[in-house]
């Protein structure tokens, strides 16, 4: 055990602070890490793991008053919301990506395609780099920036080794990112493209997740976005939160459906609702959190069926590989919040996947890809099972953009007809 202890304090205290510590106000309104499990805090720091009890940390604040029109004065992107932030008030000086302040469609058609009355579709898929990562890696960029760091890194399913690539680029830092082997060709373009540094894992993400810690324990001034920033990192994710609420005019959805990989956005998503309601900032009201998962990854929806806190880590064998987290940081806090707020957790197959991925595209004119055929499906599931209520008011949200999965779709949609260029060959097809 004291050898264990000893060896995590020591990879925690791979100092990649300058000398002098992190620059005052260097973190916003945010005065400490503390253990989600115990309570016990720690100084703003390259710190992720609990010193007394191995539990995740994550940031704690000291909000002074905020107001509406403070965050309407601010810049259209995530950083409107700085003082929620752990991060610093001139943070729009340093090069950053920008991210945020995407739209929030009314669902209409798709709606009525699922029987909800009142349907939003929350559209991520319009960030930089065409996916919510651009949020969480953007609060990481800054921390890393204030840590002094060296180098950005990341263990990814795809997403997040875009974003890591793309901001790090803007910033002039050195990137290194690494993915499973077998993902999507257009992911590891979309890496590749702004980073030398692409590094292919033989392995499935939980092995490149156990690598990226490995390293991060060895060398100095690595900030591995998700793995030792990751509860600056993590914040990113309350942006979408609060998005949500100003768009609806200040106000919470009833519903809200989330995909979860790691479980991080869900949880963060509850974690702005719950400040927005502290901060006066919307009317405290109940609203449930559902969570969305592929059945060939889905550890914490068969742990929400099975009503148990027990969540046991999968193999991950589906198209949604941006989901493929068989051993989920958070889920049992995805567990907590579903079961608080009178949500579900629920899991659709590959096929339901694509047909909403199909859907989505059909109704509404966004392509998805398959993480957000994942919530669309998930969506349609709970509806039909009578879980989620179709009088009330439900944002859905789609993560990323469909032209990064192609490959999951493109066998199942394609041309009507090949034809010659005439008119009677064109009536001959019945379109
Ligand atoms: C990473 C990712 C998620 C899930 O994020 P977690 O916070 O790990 O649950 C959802 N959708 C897309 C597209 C992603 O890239
Ligand atoms: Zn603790």
């Amino acid at each position: 055990m004291s050898a264990v202890v000893t060896e995590d304090h020591r990879t925690e205290s791979a100092d990649t602070r300058p000398a002098e510590g992190p620059r005052e106000g260097a973190f916003g309104n945010a005065v400490a890490l503390s253990c989600r499990e115990c309570g016990h805090r720690v100084g703003l720091g390259p710190f992720y793991a609990c010193p007394e009890c191995f539990g995740p940390l994550e940031v704690a604040y000291e909000f002074p008053a905020i107001t509406r029109e403070q965050i309407e004065a601010g810049p259209r992107n995530i950083w409107r919301y700085q003082a929620l932030l752990p991060v610093p008030t001139d943070i729009e000086s340093s090069p950053n990506t920008e991210p945020g302040f995407t739209r929030l469609l009314k669902a209409d058609n798709l709606g009525r395609e699922l029987g909800i009355e009142n349907l939003w579709v929350k559209d991520d898929s319009t960030n930089p780099t065409n996916s919510f990562k651009d949020r969480v890696v953007a609060c990481a960029l800054s921390a890393a920036r204030e840590l002094g760091s060296k180098v950005f890194a990341c263990p990814s399913t795809g997403n997040l080794a875009n974003a890591v690539a793309a901001a790090g680029a803007r910033a002039g830092i050195k990137t290194v990112v690494f993915i499973p082997s077998n993902l999507e060709q257009p992911k590891q373009v979309n890496s590749a493209i702004f980073t030398e540094n692409l590094v292919a894992v033989d392995g499935n993400y939980d092995d490149v997740n156990k690598l990226a810690s490995e390293i991060a324990g060895e060398e100095d001034g690595w900030a591995f976005v998700n793995v030792n920033v990751r509860p600056y990192y993590a914040e990113g994710s309350k942006t979408l939160g609060y998005e949500i609420a100003e768009q609806l005019g200040w106000r919470l959805p009833d519903q809200i459906v989330i995909p979860v990989a790691s479980g991080s956005q869900l949880t963060k998503v509850d974690k702005a609702f719950q400040e927005l309601i502290r901060l006066g900032l919307v009317e405290d009201k109940p609203y449930r959190v559902f969570g969305a998962q592929a059945e060939g990854c889905g550890p914490v929806a068969t742990a929400f069926k099975a009503d148990t806190d027990a969540i046991r880590p999968v193999k991950p064998d589906t198209i949604a590989k941006s989901l493929a987290i068989g051993n989920p940081a958070d889920g049992i806090y995805v567990l907590d919040i579903a079961r608080r707020t009178g949500g579900a957790v629920e899991e659709v197959t590959d096929e339901e996947i694509r047909a909403g991925i199909v859907q989505l595209a059909r109704t509404e004119g966004i392509f998805t890809e398959t993480a957000g055929g994942t919530t669309v499906a998930v969506t349609k599931k709970l509806v039909e099972a009578g879980v989620l209520d179709p009088t009330l008011e439900t944002v859905v949200i789609n993560t990323g953009h469909g032209l990064k999965t192609l490959d999951a779709v493109s066998g199942h949609v394609s041309a009507a007809a090949t034809i010659a260029p005439s008119y009677t060959a064109f009536k001959a097809t019945g379109i």
